[in-house]
């Protein structure tokens, strides 16, 4: 029987192989926003249409390793036709899965820190990247699409 990593392992592969809304928008009226990380040479561009308070329609174009490009793939898929709001939930729920354990892995000390509660915020495939936190120097390719998401929000509703 296949164990969770394995199972884990066939979600970010399948992200990596089929990425969901991949492509481009037209600038304008869709926002756009870049994103590297130097530490492994990930690139993404998020092209994000925001209206009425809603994502209306997002697009991922870009190259990198398979976690960079499956936390797009995955990230365009939660965020798409959700309120502005329930995005940012989202990224601030997927950068505590990240960060959280960034923290405890810099050796310091979290128990006087109450995490805020993303129990409501559902991430479903997002969650197969939760192994990544147990590699520090991936941490920056999962959250990649996820800081630049939150450039294109900033732009789009400015
Ligand atoms: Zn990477």
């Amino acid at each position: 029987m296949p164990g969770l990593e394995d199972l884990y392992r066939e979600i970010i592969l399948d992200h990596y192989r089929s990425p969901r809304n991949r492509g481009t928008l037209e600038t304008p009226p869709a926002h756009m926003a870049k994103g590297h990380n130097p530490l492994c040479g990930d690139e993404i561009q998020v092209y994000l249409i925001v209206g009425d308070g809603y994502v209306e329609d997002v697009k991922i174009s870009g190259q990198g390793c398979s976690i960079s490009q499956s936390s797009a793939s995955m990230m365009s898929a939660a965020v798409k036709g959700k309120t502005v709001h329930e995005a940012r939930r989202m990224i601030d729920a997927f950068r505590s899965m990240m960060s959280v354990h960034e923290r405890a892995v810099a050796g310091n000390r979290i128990d006087h820190e109450e995490p805020d509660d993303y129990s409501d915020v559902k991430l479903g495939d997002l969650d197969a990247l939760r192994g990544v936190v147990k590699f520090p120097v991936r941490i920056k390719c999962a959250t990649l699409s996820w800081n630049t998401l939150t450039q294109a929000l900033e732009e789009a509703t400015a």
